[in-house]
């Protein structure tokens, strides 16, 4: 009818905003147009036409915000080789799918951090004209060596000037940051305790990608390679397993201090990929009545070390530095199940407020988005999700999603738009 849209006032028992304040009890969020109009008591009064929304006993937040995720990989235990012979409409099938997952349980906005070819900047750009769907940002095809980690999705680049030149054609097409390939990953023939590039390269993609005003992001599972892209200025550093080589066996996980040093000093964001690696298989097998005790072990060692690393950087101070996403794609790690990150974060000894800081406020702020998501401000985005009870006092209550709002359209509650 052409008519402006009515107001939206959503109703919580508890609202966090996003900006470091305590919950504020029986609060209001009122939205209008895709924007957050006011922030206001449940006595207040609103607009007359206002559609009034009470979630009751939930917290209300800011959308999650993962930092770093693969939409067009399927999470369905392929390896990376046969994903990567099915044509892009397949690859972009499971985009739209993964996408539709990932904001069901309250994820507004998606940072994709590798794809093949231009799919990353397509999907990025059908997503935006999608009625209801999570924000993208892309990073299109990671840079690697030859044969190195991701090479298939086509940014394979071998000498600083051919580094640059990558820089150079993917900021033409549109990508909205620049994702480094810094050490070896779950690609055959690659391994993840080894750097894929010298400082000089880290350094040339770094110069490359501030000349065209993009932040950049590095794959970053080996130790060394953390110090190498925080020396070259890498603005996040993504994983972080501290991975060393151990001459003829598997790879040691030894925790750095030198380089989480450097790492305070220069600001660098942390993109800590919780539950990549196989947290989805250790829950299946936990779940089973004959688990393979091999993978169980194998998994349980895993997960005990990457928590091990997380309390660490918890204990050296590092928390403000910290951002929880997921790695969901690759292997086994499904999109729609944020809450599994946040869960393990905590059970490392990160309070839930910080972790929930960590997956809204604060990766937007890593993605560039600070100034329009990731808080419940007036003129921020309405990206809002609303979790059942109280997610201060349990973050695991972040799986029991009732509410999302993704830049004011709501999703799954059969109320209208
Ligand atoms: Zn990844």
């Amino acid at each position: 009818m052409g008519t402006a849209p009515r107001p939206l006032a959503l109703r919580a028992a508890r609202i966090l905003t996003g900006d470091g304040e305590p919950a504020r009890p029986d609060a209001v969020v009122l939205v209008r147009g895709g924007a957050i109009e006011a922030v206001c008591a449940a006595t207040d009064p609103l607009p007359d036409d206002t559609v009034v929304l009470d979630l009751g006993d939930a917290t209300l937040l800011p959308g999650f915000v993962d930092a770093h995720a693969h939409l067009t990989l399927p999470a369905d235990r392929r390896g990376y080789e046969a994903v990567h012979e099915l044509p892009d409409p397949d690859l972009l099938a499971f985009g739209r799918a993964n996408a539709e997952r990932h904001l069901r349980c309250g994820v507004t906005t998606v940072r994709d951090n590798g794809a093949r070819g231009t799919l990353g900047v397509r999907l990025r750009d059908l997503l935006a004209g999608a009625p209801a769907a999570p924000r993208v940002l892309a990073a299109g095809r990671p840079l690697t060596p030859p044969g190195g980690h991701f090479h298939f999705c086509g940014g394979t680049a071998g000498t600083p000037a051919e580094i640059r030149d990558a820089v150079h054609r993917l900021a033409d097409e549109g990508v909205d940051h620049i994702k480094i390939i810094a050490s070896g990953g779950g690609t055959a023939g690659s391994r993840p305790e080894e750097c894929t590039y010298s400082g000089e390269h880290l350094r040339a993609a770094v110069g490359a990608a501030r000349a065209r005003g993009l932040r950049t992001a590095a794959h970053c599972r080996a130790a060394e390679s953390a110090r190498q892209a925080v020396a070259a200025g890498v603005d996040c550093l993504e994983h972080l397993d501290f991975l060393r080589p151990v001459a003829g066996g598997d790879p040691t996980v030894e925790y750095d201090a030198e380089t989480v040093r450097m790492i305070r000093d220069a600001g660098t964001y942390l993109s800590m990929t919780m539950q990549a690696g196989g947290y989805d298989t250790l829950l299946d097998q936990r779940g089973r009545p004959d688990p393979d005790e091999r993978v169980v072990a194998r998994l349980e060692r895993y997960f005990r070390d990457k928590l091990g690393v997380l309390r660490r950087l918890l204990d050296d101070g590092l928390g403000e530095r910290i951002v929880i996403s997921t790695d969901a794609g690759p292997a086994d790690t499904r999109f729609g199940r944020f809450h599994l990150g946040l869960a393990l974060a905590a059970e490392a000894g990160y309070p839930a407020a910080d972790v929930l800081r960590a997956a809204t406020t604060r990766a937007a702020e890593v993605c560039g988005l600070g100034a329009s998501t990731g808080r419940i401000t007036p003129g921020h985005a309405a990206d809002l999700v609303a979790v059942g009870g109280d997610v201060l006092a349990d973050v695991a209550r972040a799986a029991d999603v009732r509410l999302v709002l993704a830049r004011g359209t709501v999703v799954g509650t059969g109320i209208p738009a």
